[in-house]
Order: C-alpha cells, then structure tokens, then sequence
C-alpha cells in the first residue's frame, strides 16, 4: 500500500500534522515515540493558550488523544531512511519496517548539544543525562551538578533542588543568561551553588559518575564529587538529517535547520518539514508555532496530493 503521506515525529508539529491530515482524508501514518519528543520532557508549560498550566507529558497525552480520535495510524519507531524513486518516498524504520508514500511530513524535532568531553558518553545513562524532569526524581538526596548558563539550565536547576541534596549550577560564562525571574529563584534556593566561569573537562566514575574535573579560570583543575550531571547547554538541528539518501535530502540552512517556504516545503516536491526542524534560526521554536507548522504542512500535503492526481 502506498499512503498518501508518513509523518516522522511525534511532537506537537507530527501529532498537529496528524489531526489536520486525518480531517482532510489523507490515509496516513505517523512514525515517533511521543515520550521522546522535547514537549514531553517539559516540566510546566504556561504560554500554550487553553491551559494556564499544563505539563509537557499531559499536553501530549491530549494531542495524542484528539489525534487518536480520528483514527489515526501511529508506529511508535524511528525512521533511519527515506528515499526517493520514481516520485515515491520509501521510508525504512530501526525494527526494520518498510513503508511507501506519496508525501512526506518531517517533524523530528531538535536534539540536546552535548558537551563532547571524556566520560560524557560513557556514562550517559549512568549519571549523565539531559532530562532533569525524566531523571530528577532518581538524585533525590544527592549531589548533581547542572551544565550551562541558559533557562533550560537554570529552570533544571531549581527543579532539581526540590529533591537533590545540593545542586552545583556551572556556567562556562561570568554570568547566567536566563530570564531574571529564574535568576532570582536561583539566588534564593541554598541548595543552588552557583559556579561561573568554570567549564567541565571530564566526567569520571566507576560504574556510575562519581566526580567531575572543572578548568577553572585560573587554568587549574578542580575536582567535584557528585551523583549526577545534567547536561542543559541547549539545542541543534538533529542529526538525523545525515541519514537522508541523496534523493530525499532536503536543502538546510548554514545553522542545519531545513529550509522551508511559508506552506512548509523543502526543495524536495512532495517533502515537508514543521516544527523546531525547520526554518530559519531565529525562528520562535515553540509548541504553538510547532504546531501551526504541522497543521500547514497536512494542508500543503494534501494539496500536493491532490494536484498529482489531477495531473494523471
Ligand atoms: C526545557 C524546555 C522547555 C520548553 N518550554 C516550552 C514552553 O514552556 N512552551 C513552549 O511553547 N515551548 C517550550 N519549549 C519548546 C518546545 O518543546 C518545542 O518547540 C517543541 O517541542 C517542538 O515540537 P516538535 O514537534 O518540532 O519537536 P519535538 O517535540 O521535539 O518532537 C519530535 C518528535 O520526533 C521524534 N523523532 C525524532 N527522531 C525521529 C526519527 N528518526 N524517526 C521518527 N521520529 C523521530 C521524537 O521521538 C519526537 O516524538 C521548551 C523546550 C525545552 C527543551
């Protein structure tokens, strides 16, 4: 069978994708795991209009939901390649699934930076994590320290002090970036110890982290025992985008977010792309904007349809 369009993610622009595709008749499928989508790690969202406060898992939850009510086909995999032939996407997922469509929605969001130092990767998982809401809950009583500067950082770091027993907050830079509301939480929470200009060199341990090694300014290390760090120094295009085969490979821009008109097309006929993925840099990356994108690129994809039919 070969769908009218597949929609790889399952973040506020795919599930958006989904509902607006599945009310314009598209006979499609989404592929994506709606708990691994950056909405999904939000511990309060209080700017999406409707709910004056809401969490990430449960706004998620209720676009799934609506999504689910119109019957929608959801996969809960990853896509590792899509390909081009004779106008048709093939699309192959890591359980080894293959799928055919006319059109293609990317929706696959953006990805944590990481730090690229020792240890980093190696004990990811084991001390190192990038999701204080997901991991928090298991350094209740212990010592971790938060990388980076920014309001995911410092909004991390006071989530994290309500169960950690002391929270060392490290930022490469003389001061925190943050909004000053949250700066002003931080200045208030003992348990925040605040470390500036220092930057982490390596993360080591046994089987689980156990100390981190600091440059400090003075160009001599230091040396911290903690349980955990968390890695909040912000976020990039995803790299999924090497997976691509040269047929599907869609134009991005110099900061590797894919270049999108204002209907959501890429220079691919038939591929679109919504949310954080897509569009230029400065772009308000949001849930409602993520959103708006999904619902505009089912309409473009239906269109899309529709004209190719016309056309035989
Ligand atoms: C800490 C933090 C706080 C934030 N707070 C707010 C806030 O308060 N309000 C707000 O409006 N926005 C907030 N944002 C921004 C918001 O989370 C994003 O703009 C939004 O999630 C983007 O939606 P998306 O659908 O593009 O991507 P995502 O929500 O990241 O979803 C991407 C989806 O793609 C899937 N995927 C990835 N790779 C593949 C693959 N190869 N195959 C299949 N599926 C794949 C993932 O599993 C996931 O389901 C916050 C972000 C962060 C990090």
């Amino acid at each position: 069978m070969i769908y009218d369009s597949i929609i790889v993610g399952a973040g506020p622009a795919g599930l958006s994708a989904s509902i607006y595709a599945s009310r314009a008749g598209l006979k499609h499928l989404l592929i994506g795991q709606m708990e691994q989508g950056l909405t999904a790690t939000i511990f309060s969202i209080e700017n999406y209009p409707g709910f004056k406060n809401i969490s990430g898992p449960e706004l998620m939850q209720k676009f799934s939901d609506q999504a689910q009510k119109y019957n929608a086909e959801i996969l809960s995999d990853e896509v590792i390649n899509i390909k081009k032939e004779e106008e048709i996407f093939k699309i192959k997922t890591k359980n080894n699934k293959n799928f055919e469509s006319k059109t293609i929605i990317l929706a696959y969001g953006n990805q944590r930076r990481k730090l690229n130092v020792p240890g980093e990767q190696e004990f990811n998982g084991r001390g190192v994590s990038y999701c204080a809401v997901c991991d928090g809950p298991l350094y209740r009583n212990k010592i971790v320290a938060v990388v980076g500067g920014g309001n995911s950082a410092l909004s991390s770091a006071i989530f994290l002090a309500k169960q950690a027993a002391k929270v060392y907050l490290i930022s490469i830079y003389e001061q925190f970036k943050g909004q000053s509301v949250l700066q002003e939480q931080i200045q208030q929470e003992k348990k925040i110890i605040p470390i500036v200009n220092h930057s982490i060199k390596e993360i080591r341990g046994k089987d689980m982290v156990q100390e981190i090694i600091l440059n400090t300014p003075s160009k001599e290390t230091e040396i911290l025992k903690l349980d955990g760090v968390f890695v909040e120094i912000g976020y990039e295009p995803s790299k999924n985008l090497s997976l691509f085969d040269p047929s599907a490979n869609p134009e991005k821009n110099k900061a590797g977010y894919i270049q999108t008109d204002y209907l959501t097309r890429t220079n691919i006929p038939g591929l679109f792309a919504a949310g954080d993925i897509a569009g230029e840099p400065d772009k308000l990356r949001q849930i409602i904007t993520a959103s708006a994108e999904g619902s505009i690129s089912a309409i473009a994809a239906f269109r899309f349809c529709q004209k190719s039919s016309d056309k035989k």
